[in-house]
């Protein structure tokens, strides 16, 4: 019995205490974290030096309402985010975590448009599939019927257009001309939504859980950043789980030529550490919304000095420990392997990622991307297969949420070569499993 209650899973060991990569339950069992937890622990578990910035604050002052104080750890961790933003992004608004940092990204986006004589623009174009929290407003924006369609009468509706699911298409993510087609949906929605009611296009830069790390076409991301200034709409980037450094740069964003107005992160940004989120903003949205008495939005926590000193810390860490250059070349290496995997597991049907954000899809039939009966719930018995042989990996579905299984393989950005073996072979003993269990199932119909 535990008065805890979260989705609908059973219940899991007791974590005992995290080092690194590895977790231990009290049974002492060991696992590689490889999913970060939720993609979120990039620089390992406890960190020394993250700690240790802990204790420091933790003795001076735990909290400081903004209202009242300054604290110096917020202004740093703002100034050092400042610093690692695209040109003009330096206006820093500090939360508590990831559907927050997206609720206050989308009511900035809205109160400058106010400030500026824009009313009518008020609708928020987003891809579906995708994930961008589970609080009202940003699940309005979120592509992923599990979670949104129980609660569709309490949301305003957004415009939607669909991910660049280039390898479910048959289409060639190499190709310029895919990379087109996709983006310009995003121009066909404005001018079909009416492009004076259009405020911001939302988007993850590589997809997280609802695509499975979906790396955009060649092309698509310059091309939206060109029709969203050609509408006077805002360009959000929702880089909680691609930031700090998950992609291989420190915004998953950076990779292409398409700078966005505002940027969400957290997740990597507190690493476990602590819950913090940030909303960075162009100053030139800032200045009018400040000059018309302020923001009118905030959360009771924002800035904490505790979070922003833990923060502080982890940014430092990503950059005197290289993690972006860590996370590229591990990368590379867990993604060759596992296409290495797909050659031997003939269920696995794409692979696909950038940086340490890297996933794999069941499919049935690879030529015509039939994806696993959804009754199978094949992804979650994928999780639990390599659980059992102290390998954590992370799962979603692909195809709306109802089906087509991914897995997510994102462990810590400090991962070495061992570690990339080892979660191979946990994933290789897994699949044989998996295949055994699946193909007996099918057979039986
Ligand atoms: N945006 C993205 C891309 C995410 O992956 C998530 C969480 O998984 C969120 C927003 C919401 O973050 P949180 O769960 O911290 O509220």
């Amino acid at each position: 019995m535990s008065n805890l209650f979260y989705q609908a899973h059973g219940r899991k060991p007791v974590l005992d205490q995290a080092l690194g990569v590895y977790m231990w339950d009290q049974d002492g069992k060991r696992y590689l974290d490889g999913s970060s937890g939720a993609m979120v622990c990039n620089i390992g578990h406890s960190n020394e030096t993250v700690l240790t910035a802990m204790r420091r604050q933790m003795e001076k002052s735990t909290f400081g309402y903004r209202l009242h104080f300054e604290t110096e750890a917020s202004e740093q961790l703002a100034s050092k985010l400042a610093g690692l933003m695209p040109e003009g992004l330096n206006k820093v608004f500090f939360v508590s975590g990831g559907s927050e940092a997206v609720e206050s990204g989308l009511k900035l986006a809205r109160h400058h448009a106010v400030a500026t004589g824009q009313d009518s623009r008020w609708k928020v174009i987003s891809r579906s599939p995708s994930y961008h929290g589970c609080t009202l407003g940003a699940l309005a924006v979120t592509g992923y019927a599990p979670l949104t369609v129980p609660f569709e009468p309490m949301m305003q509706a957004m415009p939607k257009i669909p991910a660049p699911r280039a390898y479910l298409d048959g289409l060639d993510a190499n190709d310029p001309a895919t990379g087109q087609y996709y983006a310009d949906m995003l121009e066909a929605k404005i001018l079909a939504e009416g492009p004076d009611s259009v405020l911001a296009f939302l988007i993850e830069p590589v997809g997280g859980a609802s695509t499975g790390a979906l790396v955009p076409p060649e092309g698509y991301m310059e091309r939206i950043r060109e029709i969203c200034t050609r509408y006077g709409v805002l360009l959000i980037m929702d880089e909680v789980m691609t930031g700090a450094g998950r992609t291989g740069s420190f915004l998953g964003s950076d990779h292409w030529q398409a700078p966005p107005d505002i940027v969400v992160m957290s997740k990597g940004l507190g690493a476990g550490y602590v819950p913090l989120g940030a909303m960075i903003a162009d100053e030139r949205l800032v200045t009018p919304v400040l000059e018309q008495g302020g923001f009118a939005h905030g959360f009771t926590y924002a800035g904490n000095p505790l979070a922003c000193a833990a923060g502080l810390a982890v940014v430092n860490e990503i950059e005197i420990q290289g993690l972006c250059a860590n996370a590229t070349r591990m990368g590379d290496t867990l993604l060759a392997r596992l296409k290495g995997l797909m050659q031997k597991h003939e269920l696995i049907g794409d692979v696909r990622g950038k940086g340490l954000l890297t996933a794999f899809e069941f499919m049935a039939n690879r030529d015509s991307k039939a994806p696993l009966p959804a009754r199978l719930n094949a992804h979650q018995r994928f999780v639990d297969l390599a659980y059992a042989r102290g390998l954590i990996v992370y799962s979603r579905r692909s195809r709306d949420g109802v089906e087509g299984d991914h897995i997510l393989v994102c462990p810590p950005l400090i991962v070495n070569t061992d570690h990339i073996d080892e979660i191979i072979t946990g994933l290789d003993a897994s699949l044989t499993a998996f295949s055994q269990d699946i193909h007996a199932e099918l057979k039986a119909g």
